[in-house]
């Protein structure tokens, strides 16, 4: 299934889904750019889940927070102490690595158990911060390992993730601002607005999606992780002492809206934390099998009261809510429920991107089909007149207009219908509808479906109806 990963990309930037970023300047790393297709499959799934999220649940409303922030706010988050990873440089090379990058490269040169003894041992160290157990496994290890056979490595250093600018013109200390690394945090500072002006009652959540930026040092890994990339995320307020509850409903609820989408299964599984972030007091990974191995997808967080009280110490700010019920002020307790489009963007086009071998009776044929929930494919319907003249574009426009207010159409007129086909199926269209001259005499259409290929003669009145029902 490796060989798979760079199939993938190459098709995404084939077929306008995945573009790298400013590629005439010969790209720039770990940045990319989403082509017209891309743009509108990424709307579609943020789109999904911000329904699901918000309009779906009563008790939850959806904002818009700004990409800048007061920089204390990434103070009292722990995001200036404590947001780094741990890395080392190769003098020779003076490639920069994660060090857990650089360990798991390692141990997939090993054999399956000592690989995984490795990875065992790290975990450990990992956990104890022990950076001088790390470099000397490093130091044992190095010999066998391609990667690095005769590297000379440096001392293990933290990395802060975080991406600073000046904000106005003025270049002192306290004009130093941060892009986001999360979209959480404009959510907590907002907690109160929120509550107030909507007078929302504890348990509510309020979700978020937008851009956030992190300085990775990056393996390739195409839009698994980026410098700059969309967060989808949901903080869940609710009563002390009711956290482990929430925590098992939305770990439930988040795989439900997973599995929602058709993925089979038994490529998603729970991975629990061995490390806890900071601020975390449970956690839990929802992962998925890339071509690349299972990876995080989403995570749920358990985070306590660490954020709102960290800004109530900062802001000197009361951040708490009073609970009619049982008559008392607290600082509510979080659930948060945090995915990354771009990865979901991807799990999405490595879940639905299938080659075909078509070949029949000795003709050889084959295709590339992207097999996507019809409600989250870019283009619903392609429309296709089978000649340019005799009427039929005319038809075939009306079709057009009937429908484009309503979903995303394609209309063409050039090329053979059969490669016509082929070019929706790279782009994952569910349905295409082919208006010939039998048409005007019987108003029936012929339509064409991406996964099976099987074709049918339906009423023309009725392509509308059929494709809003596949999407609702
Ligand atoms: P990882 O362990 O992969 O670095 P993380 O545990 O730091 O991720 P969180 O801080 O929990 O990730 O962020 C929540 C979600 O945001 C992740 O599950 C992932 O989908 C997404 N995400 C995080 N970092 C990136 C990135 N650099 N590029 C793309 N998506 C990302």
């Amino acid at each position: 299934d490796q060989n798979k990963f760079p199939a993938i990309i190459a098709h995404c930037k084939e077929y306008g889904f995945v573009f790298p970023s400013s590629e005439i300047y010969d790209g720039l790393s770990a940045v990319y750019d989403y082509g017209q297709y891309g743009a509108q499959l990424k709307k579609n799934i943020r789109d999904y889940w911000w329904k699901s999220m918000t309009q779906m649940h009563e008790n939850i409303v959806g904002i818009d927070a700004a990409i800048f922030m007061h920089p204390t706010t990434w103070k009292a988050s722990g995001h200036v102490d404590s947001f780094s990873d741990p890395m080392i440089d190769n003098k020779d090379s003076k490639k920069r690595y994660r060090v857990d990058h650089l360990i798991e490269a390692f141990a997939a040169d090993l054999p399956k158990e000592e690989g995984e003894a490795l990875l065992a041992k790290m975990e450990i160290l990992e956990k104890d911060a022990d950076y001088a157990g790390l470099k000397q496994l490093i130091d044992d290890n190095k010999i066998k390992c391609s990667v690095s056979k005769t590297a000379n490595w440096t001392e293990i250093r933290q990395f802060n993730l975080m991406f600073s600018t000046q904000l106005g013109s003025v270049t002192d200390e306290a004009s130093e601002i941060y892009l986001r690394p999360e979209t959480a945090q404009g959510i907590f500072v907002n907690f109160l607005n929120v509550q107030k002006t909507g007078r929302m009652k504890i348990p509510f959540g309020i979700a978020q999606t937008g851009k956030a930026f992190r300085n990775e040092i990056v393996a390739r890994q195409f839009i698994f992780r980026m410098r700059e990339f969309e967060q989808m995320e949901m903080q869940f307020f609710i009563r002390p002492g009711t956290e482990g509850e929430w925590y098992a409903y939305w770990k439930e609820e988040r795989m439900k809206w997973h599995l929602s989408l058709g993925t089979s299964p038994e490529r998603y599984h729970f991975k629990d934390h061995v490390k806890l972030a900071h601020y975390a007091k449970a956690a839990v990974d929802i992962e998925y099998e890339f071509p690349i191995g299972f990876k995080e997808v989403e995570g749920i967080h358990s985070r306590g009261d660490f954020d709102l009280t960290q800004h109530q110490i900062y802001s000197k700010k009361k951040l708490q809510y009073f609970d009619t019920e049982i008559n008392q002020n607290y600082v509510p307790y979080v659930i948060e429920t945090s995915i990354g489009l771009d990865r979901m963007f991807l799990l999405t086009i490595c879940e639905a991107y299938a080659e075909e071998d078509l070949t029949k009776d000795g003709k050889e044929d084959s295709r590339v089909v992207l097999r996507f929930p019809a409600k989250l494919a870019p283009t619903k319907l392609a429309i296709f007149p089978l000649t340019k003249k005799d009427g039929l574009p005319e038809i075939a426009r009306e079709l057009m207009d009937q429908c484009k207010s309503s979903f995303y159409c394609f209309y063409e007129e050039k090329d053979a219908i059969g490669r016509r086909y082929r070019r929706q199926d790279a782009i994952g269209t569910p349905f295409c509808v082919t208006i010939d001259h039998q048409t005007k005499e019987d108003n029936m259409v012929t339509i064409r479906y991406r996964d099976s290929m099987e074709q049918e003669r339906i009423p023309l009145d009725k392509v509308k109806e059929i494709v809003l029902n596949a999407i609702s």
